[in-house]
């Protein structure tokens, strides 16, 4: 049967969560009921009322069956007693008419066979009455009896006694006057017998209304059995069935699921409805969360794409700080780069001056960065008690991120992010800022891969000056800017003197000291914006950007001089000073347009230099400028 505690609970059960809006439609639920309690409970009342109705109605109907059954054998039984009185007094009347007739003492047997019975009769008459049959046929019986007694008494004993004394003259009134009072006690036993039969037959209509009673009982128990059933059948289909196939029906069409109304009144419903609820939400947002992985994926293999075609590394900067800035809400970044010799870092991002530079201890010894020693991301508050000690990346207030550019394992740059507010950069941003560091760093190193590979292909392996490869495309790029800026342009063709002769006194190898030493010497006579070439064998050309006939020649003589006193080590006699040279110079655009005629004019004044005695300078000749009709050229210094 249903426990206490069972009904309780459903009755008393609450949920109390407050917060989201799940949690409030749930909590609008007042009372939701235990599905297993209701069936429980539903089932259980359901039998219980039918076990009790049934057991009670059958005892009842038995009772009731039984108490008719025994009034109506009672009432048969009294009937019979009435039956067996009569015949005693018929026995007795038999008898005695016998006697009468015939005055054979044997003809009394009967008579007095016929009064003990009525004697018997009596006695069990007054045992089997109840006292309720007293008030039903005492009249009747004791009218029975008073006629019976009447009979014998009045009738049967006095002419009995006359009897035996000899024949009775008025034997015919005797036996008409005897029928007579035997009629009236047939008349009485006759209305004891109708009696008890009216009685019994109340007592079987009594039964029979009763069975009718029972019935009908019982078909309103059954009414309200099933009544009870279709309240539970529904109560189910209603709050549980209905809204489990709109849920089944939801997820089949894969619909959104709807936040619970909190008019579920099944615990489980209400549950399973929050819980798919909670699901799909969960589901959802995890799918806006993948469209944005996807996208900020996107976005970054196009920015992969980007940098992929820049060729100079300069590009890169401006685009990795727009993207950084757009992507982790930086309001402040700085991008530095290892330095050729990787001996300190450069800041490429902003623009700042090589004395501004110098202020950052950071930027002079890389590895007092935490992020560069570690080869990981640090991020930090300003009011962290773990901040960085460092004037280049930690601000004053807010928070900062450094991340290392990293490329095969070695720190190539660093990116520093800031923002004015604290925990500006959480795991994702800095996931988003690594992802573009990344592809940044990649591209840094391979624009530097590029530019060395290309650096070796354009110089000379012995002396590290330019060969001629570069040399035409770094003079046609300078003639075109020399004419665009309407500025001078200097070339100078140089060839050591009697170079052969060293070669071949103090061999080849201090041969090659010599020409390494001279190279060097013409990086030291040059700007940086200049270029030494080494066009072939012991001959190098000087490019001299932005300088006229004066200045080339003044460069001129200076490294001719400067030749002079160069010292070559020779193998086991040390240093000597045995280098000349001679130059020829030609000055763009007065001897020449174009990189061609540039190096013939250099070329005939160095042929002059060599022919007029050597260790000279000679500039190319007005010859050379009318040839291209250009006059006021400058010859021989
Ligand atoms: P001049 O004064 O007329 O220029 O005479 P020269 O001996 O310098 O000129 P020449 O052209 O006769 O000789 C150039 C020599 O330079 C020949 C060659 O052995 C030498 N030479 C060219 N390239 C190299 C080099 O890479 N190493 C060494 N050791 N010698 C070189
Ligand atoms: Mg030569
Ligand atoms: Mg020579």
């Amino acid at each position: 049967m249903v426990s206490l505690s069972v009904v309780i609970r459903i009755f008393v059960e609450r949920k109390r969560d407050k917060g989201s809006d799940l949690a409030r439609a749930v909590g609008r639920q007042r009372r939701a009921y235990d599905l297993r309690a209701v069936l429980t409970f539903g089932m259980g009342l359901l039998f219980a009322v039918l076990i009790t109705a049934s057991f009670f109605l059958q005892w009842y109907a038995y009772r009731q069956a039984q108490s008719h059954a025994e009034r109506r054998a009672h009432y048969a039984h009294l009937s019979q007693i009435g039956q067996s009185y009569l015949i005693s007094v018929l026995d007795q009347a038999l008898g005695f008419r016998g006697y009468l007739a015939t005055g054979d003492p044997r003809f009394l047997e009967a008579y007095y066979r016929g009064q003990a019975l009525e004697n018997r009769s009596r006695i069990t008459f007054a045992r089997a009455l109840r006292p309720e049959d007293h008030v039903l046929f005492g009249r009747v019986i004791e009218e029975l009896e008073k006629r019976a007694s009447e009979w014998r008494h009045r009738v049967a004993e006095p002419n009995r006694i006359r009897r035996e004394r000899g024949p009775l003259p008025d034997i015919a009134r005797v036996m008409v006057l005897g029928k007579v009072k035997l009629d009236r006690i047939r008349g009485s036993q006759a209305e004891l017998a109708s009696k008890l039969r009216e009685y019994a037959y109340k007592e079987r209509r009594a039964s029979r209304r009763e069975m009718a009673q029972t019935s009908a009982i019982a078909t309103l128990l059954a009414l309200l059995v099933a009544i009870l059933g279709i309240l539970l059948i529904r109560f189910l289909a209603l709050h549980v069935a209905r809204p489990l196939a709109e849920l089944a029906g939801r997820a089949e069409r894969a619909e959104p699921f709807r936040l619970p109304s909190g008019e579920e009144k099944i615990q489980e419903v209400r549950a399973l409805s929050a819980a798919l609820y909670r699901l799909d939400e969960a589901i959802r947002e995890r799918e806006a969360w993948i469209r944005s992985a996807h996208s900020e994926a996107v976005e970054l293999a196009r920015f992969g794409e980007f940098v992929q075609q820049l060729r100079d590394e300069a590009e890169l900067y401006p685009a990795l700080v727009q993207n950084l800035s757009t992507k982790t809400g930086a309001s402040s970044l700085r991008i530095a780069v290892r330095n050729a010799n990787r001996s300190r870092l450069d800041v490429v991002y902003p623009d700042l001056s090589r004395e501004a530079q110098v202020e950052h201890a950071v930027l002079q010894d890389p590895s007092r960065c935490r992020a560069i020693r570690m080869l990981q991301v640090v991020s930090e508050g300003a009011a962290s008690p773990t901040c960085c000690q460092c004037s280049f990346g930690a601000p004053d207030e807010g928070s900062y991120v450094c991340a290392p550019m990293l490329a095969a394992g070695d720190v190539i740059g660093l990116v520093n992010l800031q923002a004015p507010r604290d925990e500006a950069f959480d795991a994702e941003a800095i996931e988003v800022a690594q992802g573009y560091v990344r592809f940044a760093s990649t591209t840094l190193a391979s624009l530097r891969l590029l530019a060395t590979t290309r650096e070796r292909a354009l110089r000379d392996v012995l002396t590290s000056a330019y060969n001629r490869a570069f040399l035409s495309e770094f003079l046609t790029k300078q003639i075109n800017q020399a004419e665009r800026r309407q500025v001078p342009l200097a070339l100078l063709l140089l060839d050591l003197d009697h170079f052969k002769k060293l070669n071949d006194t103090y061999g080849h190898i201090a041969g090659d000291r010599a020409l390494v030493a001279f190279a060097n010497c013409l990086h030291q006579q040059v700007r940086s914006g200049d270029a030494v070439v080494r066009y072939g064998g012991e001959e190098f050309v000087v490019v001299l950007v932005d300088s006229g006939h004066e200045a080339a020649l003044e460069v001129a003589e200076r490294i001719r001089s400067a030749v002079e006193k160069l010292n070559v080590m020779l193998v086991g006699e040390g240093p000597r000073t045995l280098l000349r040279t001679s130059i020829g110079v030609s000055v763009f655009p007065h001897h020449g347009r174009d990189e061609a005629s540039l190096l013939a004019a250099a070329d005939r004044a160095l042929y002059h230099a060599k022919a007029t005695g050597r260790n000279r300078v000679c500039c190319a000749t007005d010859a050379d400028a009318l040839h291209l009709g250009v006059s006021n050229a400058s010859s021989e210094a």
